[in-house]
């Protein structure tokens, strides 16, 4: 039975404000039912959560359940697992599921919608800010074609870690405020070759000011629904941009629109390059418009630096999605995006405007991310010159990025007479690879030395700025996989713990050496490890 048909009215959460106003502003499908099937004219179709067996809150962000005023007690109370798993609604909740299209692996696929998302409202917290909720893996939508609407603890519980993770890195991201187990099993071919299995299943609220995507304005232009279109656009702008609803002018507005959705696409791609994620599917309908990391499946992150690498087996053959192409991937989504809002547009110069401050956002601000991440005072010719010999030596020497530009960041003013080498510590992962590049990373070093300290910071001050844009833990993919072990031997302690150490990844933890380590051998090539899929 639909949760929907059995509203419980929850006095433990109870004081949770919902205006939604996706549903209440934008047309909806009059077809109310579940039926899998094509939906026109509308941006969303009701779609109640199907309840579950036995739902239990495996984990939660209390930094999430701050922003919506819940209390701990609201969040320990046993109706808080019965909303989050999908067997309860809240008074005030209008759950549905969105439409929206996209192009997968550059290929466009029709309509896709949210399959296995399913939003419950819109929340508006007491100091009056919007925050959307969604359950992943709630059960089927009208959108979930021929699958099943579900997602299985090991995903649930990436999506979950990695969230909050990226979020306490600094790098703009939806939000995670629960995991539930559903107490239901899930069959799944992890790695699409006929070896199914079941896998016990689980429901991840997350949360964010929107989870539109490229692919919803995609989906109305590619259909020719162009007023759709425009009100989508509109009511885009202003619910999310309202510091660009002061421009009268409609489409100076979707103008100044579009670059930013531009300017905060190249800003998140910054950021990943900063932290070593690599997203993995970076469809267009995995795109957020508010410029946020969205959709966590098979990513990961560099262990070994390696621009050619990518977690995704399913992208294995063409590496589209690999770490060094996500900057071109990005400005490919956004002509997309573009070519959608053309018919917005009599002339289209403020969409080319919009890709171009892609470009000039990316070409600033990646150098000068750079320049951080080596503790340089300026991103000179010289500087950048520096860091691209080093990403050749890392790459060359197979060694660890997390741990390199943290050795880096220790390096004292003195050079000690053995060379600077042997300061960085277990950084390489191959003692032949270390040994062949040892002399050029030597010199390199010392140039990159000679550089910061002609630049005059002193020791305490350059470690201390470089350990703010150079994280010491990372949620590397091993870690997660043990997570994920540990929780589905009934043991849930491991994603509690990563929860707390990503919650400052900055600071050095005392005690918690364990989690800033290489990836060890017996993860180079196991699954899950460095093996994903998208099969979630
Ligand atoms: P993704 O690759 O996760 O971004 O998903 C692409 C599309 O497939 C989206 O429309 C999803 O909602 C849908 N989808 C993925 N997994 C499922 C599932 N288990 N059940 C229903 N729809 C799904
Ligand atoms: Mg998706």
């Amino acid at each position: 039975m639909p949760a929907a048909t059995v509203p419980t009215y929850l006095t433990s959460v109870h004081n949770l404000r919902f205006d939604n106003r996706f549903v209440t502003t934008l047309p909806g499908d009059p077809d109310r039912s579940n039926r899998r099937r094509q939906v026109l004219g509308a941006t969303w179709s009701t779609a109640a959560p199907t309840p579950v067996a036995d739902p239990r809150l495996l984990a939660h962000a209390p930094e999430v359940a701050a922003l919506l005023d819940l209390t701990d007690t609201d969040v320990q109370a046993p109706d808080f697992a019965r909303v989050f798993g999908g067997n309860a609604l809240l008074p005030g909740m209008a759950p549905y599921a969105a439409c929206y299209g996209g192009h997968q692996f550059g290929n466009w696929a029709g309509q896709l919608g949210d399959g296995r998302a399913i939003s419950l409202g819109e929340v508006v917290n007491a100091a009056g800010q919007r925050w959307e909720l969604q359950l992943k893996g709630a059960g089927p939508t009208p959108y979930s074609r021929t699958a099943d609407g579900r997602a299985v603890l090991r995903s649930s519980i990436r999506e979950f870690l990695c969230s909050e993770a990226m979020h306490h890195l600094g790098v703009p991201t939806t939000r995670a405020l629960s995991l539930v187990t559903t107490g239901d099993d899930v069959v799944r071919d992890m790695f699409y070759n006929g070896n199914a299995a079941p896998e016990p299943g689980a429901i991840v609220c997350r949360v964010a000011p929107s989870f539109i995507r490229f692919g919803n304005f995609e989906l109305l232009a590619a259909r020719g629904e162009h007023a759709l279109l425009a009100q989508l656009v509109d009511f885009t702008i202003a619910r999310d941009f309202p510091q660009l609803a002061r421009l009268a002018d409609a489409t100076a507005r979707r103008g100044a629109w579009f670059a930013e959705v531009c300017e905060r696409t190249a800003q998140m791609i910054v950021h990943w390059m900063r932290v070593g994620f690599v997203h993995g599917v970076m469809n267009t309908d995995n795109m957020s418009i508010l410029g946020l990391t969205i959709d966590y499946g098979p990513y990961g992150w560099l262990d070994n630096f390696d621009p050619q690498w990518t977690p995704n087996t399913t992208d294995a053959h063409g590496r589209r999605y690999r770490y060094g192409q996500q900057p071109a991937v990005a400005q490919w989504n956004l002509l997309r995006l573009a070519e959608s809002l053309a018919p917005l547009f009599d002339d289209e110069q403020p969409l080319h405007d919009g890709i171009e401050r892609f470009a000039a956002v990316y070409a600033a601000d990646y150098p000068a991310m750079n320049a951080a991440k080596f503790g340089f005072l300026h991103a000179g010719e010289a500087e950048q010159t520096l860091a691209r010999e080093a990403f050749a030596l890392l790459f060359d020497g197979e060694v660890d990025f997390t741990r390199f530009f943290r050795a880096l960041g220790e390096i004292p003013d003195e050079r000690p007479p053995e060379g600077l080498l042997p300061l960085l510590g277990d950084v390489f992962y191959d003692d032949a690879r270390r040994a062949a590049t040892a002399e050029a990373m030597e010199q390199w070093l010392r140039r990159w030395h000679a550089t910061v300290l002609a630049q005059g910071r002193p020791f305490a001050a350059r470690r201390a700025a470089m350990h703010a844009v150079n994280p010491r833990y990372v949620l590397r993919n091993y870690l997660a996989q043990q997570a994920i072990d540990a929780a589905t031997g009934g043991d849930p302690s491991l994603v509690h713990t990563l929860l707390d150490v990503m919650r400052r990844p900055y600071d050095d933890q005392p005690g918690r050496d364990a989690f800033a380590l290489r990836r060890p051998e017996w993860a180079r090539v196991k699954a899950g490890c460095s093996m994903l899929s998208c099969s979630s």
